[in-house]
């Protein structure tokens, strides 16, 4: 946290020389509920390792979500950020507790110029020259895909992994499937929408080889009652 706290106020001071920003770590901050005069941002996709308090094992992941609120005291020339990284489960012994994520040092800088990049345009109006967020850093593999049962946002009901529950019909088809496809648009060259893609390709293949094989038995069948 020490290394958040104090790459992200060295990092306001030259932008915004005269106000003084913090950083702090809040546990229960909530994505959904934003007080007053507040902006959020979230960083999706980010990559860092875990490390499990029960057990030896550790695991990379590239789908942690990082989310910060942030505020700005004009009149007192004072700025606030509070942040909020989501832990996952350990999958070797069940451990019932969300470790939190670490970060590599270039990442948090990413990520950091990303949470400036917003500052300078939601809270200061400033015209940015070069508005670019940065995509994080994937440091090493990461293989399947992303796991529901032990990601603390998907625990919460607001990861960006998740569908969207549908509120009147439990389990629409159409609806998923829609939501799906849209969100694979909307980022193509995100390795997550890559693999939703996949995978609905592959349960098409899947479906039409269970229809051809149906088909064969039944035609063996006919021809062996002759
Ligand atoms: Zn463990
Ligand atoms: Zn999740």
């Amino acid at each position: 946290m020490e290394l958040w706290e104090r790459k992200f106020t060295l990092k306001m001071a030259l932008q915004v020389p005269g106000h003084s920003w913090s950083l702090t770590q809040e546990d229960n901050l909530n994505p959904r509920s934003l007080p007053y005069g507040w902006y959020q941002f979230q960083q999706k996709k980010c990559f860092a390792r875990f490390q499990c308090s029960s057990c030896p094992n550790r695991w990379p992941s590239a789908q942690v979500l990082v989310t910060f609120h942030m505020h700005l005291d004009a009149r007192e020339r004072r700025g606030q950020v509070k942040m909020r990284p989501f832990g996952q489960k350990c999958k070797r012994c069940g451990g019932g507790k969300f470790e939190k994520p670490k970060f590599s040092e270039k990442n948090v800088e990413r990520i950091l110029d990303n949470v400036v990049l917003t500052i300078q345009e939601k809270l200061y109006w400033q015209p940015v020259a070069n508005r670019h967020l940065l995509e994080p850093l994937v440091e090493d593999y990461v293989e399947g895909p992303h796991d529901t049962a032990r990601c603390e946002a998907c625990a919460l009901g607001i990861c960006y992994l998740r569908d969207p529950a549908p509120k009147s019909q439990p389990s629409a088809p159409p609806y998923r499937f829609a939501a799906t496809a849209s969100r694979a648009v909307a980022s193509p060259s995100g390795p997550q929408a890559q693999r939703v893609v996949d995978t609905r390709d592959g349960m098409e293949v899947v479906n039409c080889v269970v229809v051809i094989v149906i088909v064969l038995l039944m035609l063996a069948a006919l021809y062996f009652r002759k």
